[in-house]
């Protein structure tokens, strides 16, 4: 993507501090996702990190991940996934406990989302300490796909969620603050 929409895509994105509580400085996107021009500069720059690859699932974690992992889905002509809060899916599912900074949270898959041998991609909006993505990529590897990449349209690079991520393949983020 070329330099000038990658700067209007940030510039776009808006700093909300003290939310959802002190000290946190939200980037909301939803700025972005209300331009149909540049939400589409979003997904096709994230998109363009695939390198033509073949992709059969997106994975996308509630909730915001649903927006952006549904546009790529849909353009890359692959299924959508959704990884969901516990107790949010209807059918059988696997799930996952994990740490937050402050106390535990549960995300769940269905049981068939992913088939093994299938070719998956993750996707969220944001990559902040890492802890949803490792648990997303967790539910993955569980169903024996085949993880080619997490991406993310936002990362936070200060917190290092890289690093919590490993050496579970290619990590890749539009924009780092
Ligand atoms: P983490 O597990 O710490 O990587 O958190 C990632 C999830 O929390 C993402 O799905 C984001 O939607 C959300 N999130 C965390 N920090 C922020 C932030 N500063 N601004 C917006 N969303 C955030």
């Amino acid at each position: 993507m070329d330099a000038k929409s990658l700067a209007k895509l940030r510039s776009t994105i808006r700093d909300v501090p003290d939310f959802p509580s002190p000290g946190i400085l939200f980037k909301d996107i939803t700025p972005v996702l209300a331009d149909p021009a540049l939400l589409d500069l979003a997904i096709n720059g994230m998109i363009e990190f695939l390198a033509g690859a073949r992709v059969d699932k997106v994975v996308g974690i509630d909730a915001r991940g649903f927006i952006f992992g549904a546009l790529i889905a849909q353009k890359l002509g692959a299924g959508f996934i959704p990884v969901r809060k516990k107790g949010k899916l209807p059918f059988e599912t696997r799930g996952i406990d994990y740490t937050l900074e402050y106390g535990t949270n549960s995300v769940e898959m269905h049981v068939d989302a992913i088939l093994p041998g299938e070719r998956v991609v993750l996707a969220d909006d944001l990559l902040a300490t890492g802890g949803t993505a490792a648990a997303a990529q967790h539910l993955i590897r569980e169903a024996r796909g085949e993880l080619l990449g997490s991406l993310f349209f936002i990362e936070l690079g200060f917190l290092d969620g890289r690093n919590k991520l490993g050496d579970t393949g290619p990590v890749h983020s539009l924009i780092t603050f």
